[in-house]
């Protein structure tokens, strides 16, 4: 064959006994050479054996780069205004960045930034792209210096003229990144964090529509704020929007995993528009950082059989804070109620959360609560104990004073504490 086609070129295939149209595929670093790959128009991405090739015909050649450069400046002449908002795409690694690594069978992450926007030629109509990858983890190896690079990361983009931008993550360990981002950056523009169930190389990949609808997010939404965009169902009809704090991944594979728990999301994305299901932060105001972390902080889910020696364990090591996943309206053995009062005195701060997820804890109910508060154990509302364990690292890196980190982690600063409990994607019927 020998001819030289770029990827992103739209290219028809004929093989002895089938015809395939769509956009050449970057051969994968992994792949072998014996293969084209191309998206079709519904999204698949299939290889086609170059020997069964018997004919390769362009449609239309991917723009150059010169065509791309001029694009970008556009100017409309009439209202003199660039006709594409910018948004910047960060890449962090996880599924979305990732694919099938042939040689072992596992999935490795494997996609730069640019290569995902040259895959999704969409992007390109949305916004104009700038496509970087600051790590390439999964989000299980992330850790909390790496929240301070991403909101870094973030502010410098800002800076640089970004109308909005995209981080993708790791779906695992998603909620926490966007919980430490709402506590540590305030955003004039929107900043979506998003991600992929599948990886991009499968059929049925969630990759590129979140990355679709998470662009569009971070172009066209009127939104100062931080928050999550991934599908909202099974099939591929619209995406949710969650706030940064009250978002969690609750299903291991499913497509639709993301839920806003006690609080509706912010809205959704459907071909192209976005809803808003409820009253946002629109986009205006200052840039701000404030990623003081103090890490010693521990999140300790209850269960029955817990020992105190696991309490004073943390107490010795140092620690500085405690979030309990409690039982129930945030309740624990009474066991470990000496090994808690050690902490306390100790002056480590403990706080409650509750392991139903849903809901809020009341400490006022029963005994064993109302005894966990007399001993100074301060109860987080509903707030998902991810987020309290963000929280209490946030606050504990600005005061360790227990009664200024009692008032600071009682007040709501992101959206972590909601008055009314709601449920989370269930009351969002699509007409
Ligand atoms: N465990 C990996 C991560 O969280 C892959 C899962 C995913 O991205 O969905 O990065």
């Amino acid at each position: 064959m020998g001819t030289k086609i770029k990827s992103g070129s739209r290219i028809e295939i004929k093989t002895a006994d089938a015809m395939y149209q769509g956009i050449l595929m970057p051969r994968p670093e992994l792949a072998d050479d014996e293969h084209v790959i191309i998206k079709l128009d519904n999204g698949y991405n299939i290889g086609i054996r170059k020997k069964l090739i018997e004919n390769i015909t362009i449609i239309e050649e991917t723009p150059s780069q010169e065509r791309i450069e001029l694009e970008k400046t556009k100017i409309d002449p009439q209202k003199q205004i660039v006709l594409k908002p910018s948004v910047s795409i960060l890449a962090t690694g996880g599924t979305i960045a990732s694919r099938v690594d042939y040689i072992t069978g596992g999935v490795r992450a494997a996609f730069t930034a640019d290569e995902l926007i040259s895959a999704i030629p969409e992007l390109d109509e949305i916004a104009n792209i700038h496509g970087r990858q600051i790590f390439n983890k999964f989000s299980e190896n992330i850790i909390p210096s790496d929240w301070i690079k991403i909101v870094k990361e973030i502010a410098s983009e800002i800076k640089n003229g970004a109308n909005g931008v995209v981080i993708l993550h790791g779906t695992d360990t998603m909620g926490y990144t966007s919980a430490a981002l709402a506590f540590m950056l305030k955003t004039p523009v929107p900043v979506v964090l998003t991600g992929a169930q599948r990886s991009s190389d499968r059929g049925s990949s969630d990759a590129t529509l979140n990355l679709i609808n998470s662009t569009w997010v971070a172009a066209h939404g009127n939104l100062g704020d931080i928050c999550v965009v991934m599908h909202g169902e099974m099939s591929d009809s619209h995406a949710l929007i969650h706030p940064a704090t009250r978002v969690r991944k609750l299903h291991s594979s499913k497509r639709d995993a993301f839920q806003t728990v006690n609080s509706k999301p912010i809205g959704r994305v459907l071909n192209g528009k976005i809803e808003y299901l409820k009253e946002v932060k629109p986009r205006g105001g200052s840039l701000e950082l404030d990623t003081k972390l103090e890490e010693k902080v521990a999140l300790l889910r209850y269960y029955p059989g817990l020992k105190s020696e696991v309490i004073d364990n943390l107490i010795n090591l140092g620690y500085k804070g405690i979030v309990i996943e409690g039982t129930g309206l945030g309740h624990t053995s009474e066991r470990v109620f000496d090994a808690i009062k050690r902490a306390i005195d100790d002056q480590v701060s403990v706080v409650m959360t509750s392991q139903t997820i849903f809901g809020r804890v009341n400490m006022r109910v029963y005994s064993t609560g109302r005894r966990l508060l007399e001993m100074g154990v301060i109860p987080c509302e509903n707030m998902l104990p991810e987020t309290a364990y963000v929280k209490l690292m946030w606050v504990l890196g600005h005061t360790q004073d227990q009664e200024k980190v009692k008032e600071m982690m009682l007040r709501n600063y992101a959206g972590e504490i909601v008055k009314r409990t709601q449920t989370g994607n269930d009351d969002i019927s699509l007409q």
